[in-house]
C-alpha cells in the first residue's frame, strides 16, 4: 500500500485523525486484502482508499501447498516482476520467509534464484504485504505468524533501507506487534549492511551464509567472496558482535563432497572459535535440489560432519527442508524471465 497516498485520501475527505489508527488496525490486526473489508471505515472513504491507494500492490498469481503443509505464493508486482513467498507451518505457530528482491544479484552456484538474475529491489510496502498475505492464510488455520526470514529471493542487506524499514513495522507493539527477536535477517555477507546493523538498536537475528571455509571454495561457490573474503567478513562479524552483544547465526549448507569433509569441518570451527568465541551458532541446511550439478551430501557424512563440531562445542543443528516437493525451499525459489520482464520495463520507459 502506498501510505502517502492514503493519507492524502483522508486529507481530502477531511477525515479526522483516529482514522489513521484504525486504517493501521484494519491492516496490521485484521490483515484486509481490500479497504472494502475495513469495516470501521465509512464507505465512501473506502471506496475512495481502494481506488487511490489499494491495500494490495501484489498480484497472486499462484499457489501452492507442498505434503508437508507448506504453502508458497507466487506474486507479480504492479511492473511485472515476480515474488515469492513461503508459509511454512508448524501447530499454530508459523514462519514466513520473505523476499526481499525480486531475482537475486549474487549468482551463487547453488541457488536457483541466482540463476533467474536481477530484477529488483522490493519496496517497503512490497515486503510487508507478503507478511500480511502470510498472517491471513496462516489465520485461515487457526494460527499465527512467529517467526520471519528474511531468506528468500534477494540479498536483503542489498536493500536494507526498505527492509529496515519493514521490521520497524513489522515490529511495532501498536501494529503488528513481532517481536524484532523474532525476525532473521539472512546475507550471503554484504558487509556494508553488516555494519548498519552493527548499529541497529532493533534486537534482529543475522544469519551468515559460509558454505565453505577457506577463499578458494567459498568464491567458487559464492562469487561475492571475491569482493568481501572470508577474513574481511569474519571482522565485520566481530564488530557486529561486539557492538550488539548478539549471537551471528552460521549456515552452512552440506554439498556432497565439496564442502562436507572432516578436514573442512575442522577449518570451520577453528575459524568460529577465533573469530566469534562462544557467540556462533551454526545452522547446517541440506542442499535442496536446483539446476546446479551438486548433490546433497548423504546422512553418513552429514552426522559426521556433525560429530566433528561436537567435539569442538560448536552449537549446532540440522535444519530440515521444508516444501521442496513444489519448489519452495531454500535456494529453489526460481521464476523464469526476469531478463524478459525487465527488457519489456526498459522498452515501457524508453521515449518514444
Ligand atoms: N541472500 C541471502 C538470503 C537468501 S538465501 C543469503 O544468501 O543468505 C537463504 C538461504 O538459503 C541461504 O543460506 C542460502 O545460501 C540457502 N540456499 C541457497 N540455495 C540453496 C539450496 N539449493 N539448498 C538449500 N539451501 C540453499
Amino acid at each position: 500500500m502506498d501510505l502517502d497516498a492514503a493519507l492524502a485520501v483522508l486529507a481530502d475527505h477531511k477525515a479526522p485523525a483516529y482514522r489513521v489508527e484504525q486504517m493501521r488496525q484494519a491492516i496490521t490486526r485484521e490483515y484486509i486484502a481490500s479497504w472494502d473489508e475495513a469495516l470501521t471505515l465509512p464507505k465512501d472513504l473506502r471506496a475512495a482508499l481502494e481506488e487511490a491507494a489499494p491495500v494490495r500492490e501484489l498480484r497472486e498469481d499462484d499457489l501452492q501447498q507442498s505434503q508437508d503443509g507448506t504453502i508458497k505464493a507466487r506474486f507479480t508486482t504492479h511492473d511485472g516482476y515476480p515474488v515469492e513467498t513461503v508459509l511454512m507451518r508448524h501447530g499454530d505457530r508459523h514462519a514466513v520467509c520473505l523476499s526481499s528482491q525480486s531475482g537475486c544479484a549474487l549468482a551463487c552456484t547453488f541457488c536457483a534464484t541466482g540463476t533467474m538474475g536481477f530484477g529488483r529491489s522490493l519496496t517497503t510496502g512490497e515486503i510487508f504485504e507478503q507478511l500480511i498475505w502470510a498472517a491471513r492464510t496462516a489465520r485461515q488455520h487457526g494460527a499465527r505468524i512467529r517467526n520471519v526470514v528474511m531468506m528468500g529471493m534477494g540479498e536483503p542487506l542489498q536493500n536494507l533501507d526498505s527492509v529496515l524499514h519493514f521490521c520497524h513495522l513489522a515490529n511495532d507493539p501498536g501494529g503488528f506487534g513481532l517481536g524484532a527477536r523474532s525476525i532473521a535477517i539472512s546475507t550471503a555477507g554484504w558487509i556494508p549492511g553488516i555494519d548498519r546493523l552493527a548499529k541497529e538498536p532493533m534486537q534482529l537475528r543475522l544469519a551468515i551464509s559460509l558454505h565453505a571455509p577457506d577463499d578458494v571454495l567459498r568464491s567458487r561457490l559464492m562469487p561475492i567472496n571475491r569482493r568481501y573474503p572470508i577474513a574481511e567478513l569474519m571482522a565485520s562479524l566481530q564488530r557486529y558482535r561486539k557492538a550488539t552483544k548478539r549471537r551471528v547465526y552460521v549456515e552452512y549448507l552440506l554439498l556432497n563432497e565439496v564442502n562436507d569433509r572432516v578436514e573442512q569441518a575442522e577449518r570451520l570451527a577453528d575459524l568460529l572459535h577465533s573469530s566469534l568465541p562462544g557467540g556462533s551458532h551454526v545452522n547446517l541446511i541440506w542442499y535442496n535440489p536446483t539446476t546446479s550439478d551438486m548433490t546433497a551430501s548423504p546422512p553418513e557424512r552429514v552426522n559426521r560432519f556433525r560429530a566433528v563440531l561436537d567435539k569442538r562445542h560448536i552449537p549446532q543443528s540440522l535444519r530440515r527442508s521444508k516444501g521442496v516437493d513444489i519448489d519452495a525451499a531454500c535456494g529453489q525459489l526460481a521464476v523464469r524471465g526476469v531478463g524478459e520482464v525487465r527488457q519489456a520495463a526498459r522498452a515501457q520507459t524508453r521515449p518514444a
